[in-house]
């Protein structure tokens, strides 16, 4: 097949993604043009890449998540194609749409698989009809009391609401017993309606000490499609990962060919294309259940790229540009241990808030073969109030999860930076701890083992 790749693509995002992507268009031999806002005027990737064009002020609203400015940028440069990175346009389905009618290339999903899973309620019915197992609850469209607090009561509780079209854990509430349940209902409904101006709500069994346990699929636009093997991305601060691995300790070839079978149904059912995320909820009797799908390159990718050996954003342009996946399931090979670490300006000692400040002195481990470290920034630049305050993120492996942890202590150890707090010593500390140590994974791990993290 001769596909022609891309000459030229715009990466509409900042930080460690928009470095990573430049990265590997520039080994692939595509030239890259970044967007910056008046805060990311000297920031790395505007110096990476081959041209940049400014599109507004700091405040994301007025900048990266402007997509007009995004796309006539695109199209003032000739660039061919827009790689979202993850967050600000990257399940933006109107983005995906724009890009579309203006004939550029949006590398991600069609839009209909954004929309489709846009909807916690609408993706559980899809998946539903799909036979990829759900957790146990209510998804219908009938929002009343009596049938919300039925569906709890005849489940039995703990149950959890949720709002449809909730995100970074954002109305959600557990209900523990009958009688709390309308004051639940109540806060969940506002914090959805003030949060995403939807009070649309699910139920779900609440399970009290799930792992969450995500796949890896490909799909390319001639009907192939292929998983990368799974992540455990258990050890979450409220409700966000911390750190990640692949692959999930303890998984059994069965489990793993279960849940990547599940996985591909899923994508199959919205007629997905590119890279895209099935995150499950793996419960303790080993009963995996849907949570939702991610249609973007997730910020855990690299951990399946070192035990895959792909590179996931290289295989994002070739299909893209229309060519079929690099490797069919029975040519991809798993191998050793990988983990990574997100490495944070933030105050564990004051609730983790975020702090700025210049980052007057920083020098990473030395990368090799068994460590990377995936950053936006350099020694002198600053962490604004602006964006997401990850400074990078720290990548280990080893040929089994042993020897890949010892590396993330020692990497973690030698990580410095000066100029202002970070979480690393807090990693340290949890990435040493004998529970994670012997992997006693949930998603209740730190809460759980607060007192020899701290
Ligand atoms: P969001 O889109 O807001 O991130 P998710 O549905 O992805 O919400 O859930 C986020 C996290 O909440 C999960 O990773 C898991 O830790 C927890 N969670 C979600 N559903 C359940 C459930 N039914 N039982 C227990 N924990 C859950």
């Amino acid at each position: 097949m001769n596909i022609k790749q891309f000459s030229k693509i715009l990466i509409a995002n900042r930080g460690e993604i928009a470095c990573r992507v430049i990265r590997t268009a520039r080994k692939m031999g595509i030239r890259t043009v970044a967007v910056y806002s008046d805060a990311d005027r000297d920031a790395l990737h505007v110096a990476m890449a081959d041209e940049a064009v400014h599109i507004g002020g700091a405040p994301s609203r007025e900048s990266y998540l402007l997509f007009d400015r995004v796309i006539d940028a695109a199209k003032k440069t000739g660039a061919e194609a827009i790689h979202p990175g993850y967050g600000f346009l990257s399940e933006n389905a109107a983005f995906c749409r724009a890009c579309k009618e203006n004939n550029i290339v949006f590398i991600g999903p069609p839009v209909g698989a954004i929309e489709a899973m846009g909807s916690k309620s609408a993706a559980k019915q899809i998946m539903e009809k799909a036979q990829v197992p759900l957790v146990p609850g209510y998804h219908g469209e009938d929002q009343s009391r009596d049938i919300l607090k039925k569906a709890s009561d005849d489940m039995g509780y703990p149950v959890l609401l949720k709002a449809a079209a909730g995100g970074g854990g954002k109305g959600m509430r557990q209900v523990w017993k009958e009688s709390e349940f309308d004051e639940a209902l109540a806060a969940a409904k506002r914090e959805a309606m003030n949060g995403f101006g939807d009070d649309h709500m699910l139920v779900e069994k609440y399970l009290t000490q799930p792992r969450h346990v995500e796949i890896q699929v490909f799909c390319d636009q001639h009907g192939n499609g292929v998983y990368l093997f799974e992540r455990d991305c258990s050890v979450q601060r409220r409700h966000q990962k911390v750190i990640e691995e692949a692959p999930a300790p303890g998984m059994t070839e069965e489990l793993r060919a279960a849940m990547g079978d599940a996985a591909l149904r899923a994508a199959q059912a919205i007629d997905y294309v590119g890279a895209g995320t099935v995150e499950f909820l793996l419960d303790v009797d080993g009963a995996f259940y849907f949570m939702e799908m991610n249609t973007r390159l997730q910020v855990e990718h690299p951990v399946t790229e070192m035990i895959s050996g792909q590179d996931l954003v290289e295989w994002q342009l070739r299909v893209a540009a229309g060519e079929p996946l690099p490797l069919a399931q029975d040519q991809l090979r798993l191998n050793g241990h990988a983990f990574e670490a997100r490495i944070y300006a933030e105050d564990p000692d004051n609730d983790f808030l975020p702090v700025t400040g210049t980052l007057s002195f920083l020098q990473p481990p030395d990368v090799s073969d068994h460590v990377r470290v995936d950053t936006g920034v350099r020694q002198g630049d600053d962490v604004s109030v602006f964006y997401d305050p990850m400074i990078a993120k720290l990548i280990v492996w080893d040929e089994n999860r042993d020897k890949a942890l010892q590396r993330l202590t020692k990497a973690l150890s030698e990580y410095r930076i000066s100029g202002m707090t970070t979480n690393i010593d807090f990693l340290y500390n949890l990435a040493n701890s004998a529970p994670f140590r012997e992997a006693q994974l949930d998603t209740g791990f730190i809460d759980k083992h607060h007192s020899v993290i701290f």
